[in-house]
């Protein structure tokens, strides 16, 4: 809009037109307020309504919550208002009119349900605390797009419509194509590794995976963003590496930049971030210390999954991010490359926060032979994978990389209680509108 001063911008002296949401309308009598809101913040118009035109104070003190107004006006100091100064109107004009009832109290007063909240997200964001979390997540993936670049890495996108899953399985949600099956892709696994053999070589993806999983969590999306990053040359230590950077580069972003945002949030003093070296565990040291914590039902044997319940006892003990690595073969997939020397022992790793699993990665089979023979190990018919097997054949270098959930480093960096806090529309079993 021409001419649109922000709330946050308006000097004593200056005359402005200041554009946004009625947030409140106080009447003392006399005198009353009109708090006007925009993505900068507040300002108080006044009118003394003795002194002014009859039209402009009704307009002004009439209009419902919630509408959109403009108010042009010069602007003085004032210490008793909110922002210590405050615009004398001399026209207020409503450009849409909000219906007096509105779904949900946009200033926060009356609580809502989280479902509420996301049937009317457009009213939610209009609260600090919710636009907030959005605009630390702009934040987070700026951040660790800036330190992608700055290790040499390319951004890439691949098809999310595909012919096969990566890993096969229930977890695919069907679609149809021209008459034939598709799938909504779960990861970008595949693609990312068929470019290290490119000479792209160093990639990245920031882009939506999609998983038909059953189970409704705290900490499950159908629909989520993930980080992808693939590295030719690179061992899985050295992608240990990467991923340890784009965190730290994402938390500093952060603190950087969203100071009001983490204020607003409640981590005005004490926001972290992480500087010491991530401690790198080996899978049997993770369950010989969480077996130690006593904290379990049973104990855990080698080849069972950390539970929920066993990351949660560890990362007690821990108390900051770590990577378990050398997981056993069987329980990571068949493109995860086994120690030649121990074929039992992967060469696979998870970052962990003490909440929950943030990453999954690995150093990557790029042989032929063993690829496809791992394929077979794990069920899978390779044929049908013919597309990224081939292309092994054509010198595949040795090659390692991972993926994050940025909902889940946005939950865990701000410490929110449900991820769906942290996606704009989420989609799970019940949500698939809006
Ligand atoms: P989990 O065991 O926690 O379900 P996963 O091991 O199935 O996760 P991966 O396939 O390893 O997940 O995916 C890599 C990362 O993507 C995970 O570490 C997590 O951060 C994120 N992620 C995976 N699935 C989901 C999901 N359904 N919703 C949100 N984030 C997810
Ligand atoms: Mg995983």
């Amino acid at each position: 809009m021409e001419g649109r001063t922000y709330a946050a911008d308006a000097e004593p002296g200056d005359t402005v037109t200041v554009a946004g949401w009625a947030h409140e309308i106080r009447d003392l009598g006399g005198i009353a307020f009109l708090i006007v809101r925009d993505t900068s913040g507040r300002i108080q118009v006044k009118f003394e309504k003795d002194e002014m035109d009859d039209d402009l104070v009704e307009t002004g003190t009439d209009v419902s919550r919630e509408s959109v107004v403009t108010v042009t006006g010069s602007v003085e100091e004032e210490p008793r208002a909110p922002t210590d100064v405050e615009i004398v109107p001399e026209s207020v004009e409503v450009l849409a009119p909000a219906e007096p009832e509105l779904p949900l109290d946009p200033s926060g007063k009356v609580d809502a349900e989280l479902s509420t909240r996301l049937d009317n997200r457009t009213l939610d964001l209009r609260r600090e605390e919710a636009k907030a979390i959005f605009e630390i997540r702009a934040e987070v993936l700026r951040g660790v797009r800036e330190y992608f670049r700055s290790v040499g890495c390319t951004e890439i996108n691949t098809p999310k419509i595909v012919a096969t899953g990566t890993e096969g399985g229930t977890e695919l949600f069907p679609i149809t194509y021209f008459g034939r099956e598709a799938f909504m892709n779960q990861s970008p696994q595949l693609f990312k590794q068929l470019m290290v053999g490119s000479g792209l070589e160093r990639v990245f993806e920031i882009g939506p995976i999609f998983r038909a999983e059953e189970h409704n969590t705290p900490r499950h999306l159908n629909e989520a963003t993930m980080i992808d990053f693939e590295s030719a040359f690179v061992d899985h230590h050295e992608a240990m590496d990467v991923c340890e950077g784009t965190l730290r580069a994402a938390y500093e972003a952060v603190e950087e930049n969203c100071g009001e945002q983490l204020e607003t949030l409640g981590f005005a003093e004490e926001f972290d971030v992480p500087e010491e070296a991530f401690p790198r565990l080996t899978y049997e040291e993770a369950i010989e210390r969480v077996n130690a914590t006593g904290e379990l039902d049973e104990f855990l044997g080698w080849g069972d999954d950390l539970s929920t319940e066993a990351e949660k006892a560890l990362g007690e003990e821990i108390g900051g991010h770590y990577f378990v690595t050398d997981w056993p073969s069987e329980i990571k997939p068949f493109y995860i490359q086994d120690y030649d020397d121990d074929p039992d022992l992967s060469k696979g790793f998870d970052l962990m926060h003490p909440r929950m699993e943030l990453v999954s990665g690995g150093q990557r089979e790029h042989r032929y032979e063993e690829l496809v023979a791992g394929f077979e190990q794990q069920g899978l018919d390779p044929d049908q994978f013919e597309y990224y097997t081939k292309m092994f054949k054509y010198g595949m270098p040795p090659h390692a990389g991972w993926a994050y959930g940025v909902e889940r480093l946005v939950m865990t960096m701000l410490d929110l209680p449900n991820i769906r806090e942290a996606v704009l529309f989420p989609r799970d079993r019940q949500r698939l509108s809006p």
